[in-house]
């Protein structure tokens, strides 16, 4: 594995292209949403949210006046804050998708609290789990279609209740990335959500036709079609608005009683992200599986290119924790939620496993040559 000079992104991660200086597309993208970011006046920006909300109010729409998909993180703990103080009624929408963790409830019970009504969305679970294990075991991506569910179910929500205005959380193409046309947009639109939410083009319908799955049931999971042709309910992300900065979202969360872990758990060395749901972590894994990287290496690079970290330091954390297996805990809850055996499941896990940049040692041990050469001392020789 080749790593980009500047952070950590191995060249095994997809769609990632190195230039002739050998740094990744994620950093020059980065150094450029940094130049916009400057270029951005964020107190212009703030006035134009202002005249979206007073918009919004101005509908006098029947039930709420703002809807906002949340999963109980810091993030969209920051998103309501965002809007309290403007007097609206705000119907915050969660979508129950996979194996929510005692702390994720707490955090999530936070919202009503903080002055926002809360919908709890549960698909029918034998569905749900239909999808799921047609992620993991057809793609190696057990959120595949959870996805695009938690993008699409709280439009469907808005669309039906009239609510005028969605308040999304960030931009992917602007925060990581990814088309200049799309990065520049204000609102979600059909080709934003093709791309940024469903995998690869992987929507309802293509799943539908694909799998022979009725495209009735999968409506909640599709891209609404009234969103294409009617303005009444217009969908904006937060990120374009605000300067979104993780940081800055936890400070804010935690004033409102938002727990993080006490020590990192596995998989990465950040206590307060993806804490909220179990299955998260198993996508994490399928991604080292895959690719020889996980959600430390993600994190180090985010940090790496903030300033946070050097290199070296970030190298450290992915030795320490990207590479982790899953805990037994975790695959309890796996197997009792999927209904696979631990062999079926094993099996599954390892059929994902990438032979070109895994390889096993003499006890069967499996280890991937060549991890982080070059970038730990001890390894330069
Ligand atoms: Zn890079």
């Amino acid at each position: 594995m080749k790593y980009c000079r500047k952070c950590l992104v191995p060249d095994t991660k997809p769609y990632v292209e190195f230039d002739e200086k050998g740094v990744c597309s994620a950093c020059r993208a980065h150094e450029k949403k940094n130049a916009a970011l400057h270029g951005i006046d964020w107190k212009a920006r703030e006035e134009e949210f202002k005249s979206v909300v007073k918009e919004a109010r101005a509908v006098k729409a029947p039930y709420y006046d703002v809807a906002v998909p949340v999963s109980g993180g810091k993030d969209s703990i920051s998103q309501v804050h965002r809007l309290l103080g403007y007097d609206l009624r705000i119907l915050a929408v969660n979508v129950d998708y996979g194996i929510k963790t005692e702390i994720g409830w707490h955090n999530l019970m936070l919202i009503p609290e903080m002055g926002a009504n809360l919908t709890i969305y549960r698909p029918d679970r034998k569905l749900q789990r239909k999808l799921i294990r047609l992620g993991l075991e057809e793609y190696g991506d057990p959120d595949l279609m959870s996805h695009t569910l938690l993008h699409a179910y709280p439009l469907h929500v808005a669309l039906k209740f009239h609510i005028p205005l969605v308040l999304l959380g960030e931009n992917s193409a602007f925060e990581y990335g990814g088309s200049s046309s799309l990065a520049q947009q204000n609102t979600i639109s059909r080709e934003w959500f093709e791309r940024y939410a469903a995998n690869a083009g992987r929507t309802a319908k293509w799943v539908s036709e694909t799998h022979g799955i009725p495209y009735e049931q999968l409506v909640p999971y599709e891209y609404p079609e009234e969103m294409d042709k009617q303005q009444s309910t217009k969908a904006v992300f937060t990120s374009y608005y605000f300067h979104w900065d993780s940081e800055r979202h936890l400070e804010i969360a935690k004033r409102y009683g938002f727990r993080e872990l006490q020590s990192p758990r596995e998989g990465t060395y950040r206590t307060y992200v993806g804490i909220d749901e179990k299955i998260n972590r198993l996508h994490q894994y399928l991604k080292v599986l895959k690719f020889g990287y996980g959600r430390a290496t993600d994190h180090a690079c985010e940090d790496i290119r903030n300033g946070r970290l050097t290199r070296e330091e970030g190298a450290r954390l992915v030795k320490q924790y990207d590479l982790e297996d899953i805990s037994d805990d975790y695959i309890q809850s796996y197997l009792e939620f999927l209904g696979y055996t631990r062999e079926e499941f094993f099996a599954i896990l390892e059929r994902m496993r990438n032979r070109e940049i895994w390889k096993q040692d003499k006890e069967g041990k499996w280890f991937i040559p060549g991890h982080l050469n070059g970038i730990l001392p001890q390894e330069k020789e």
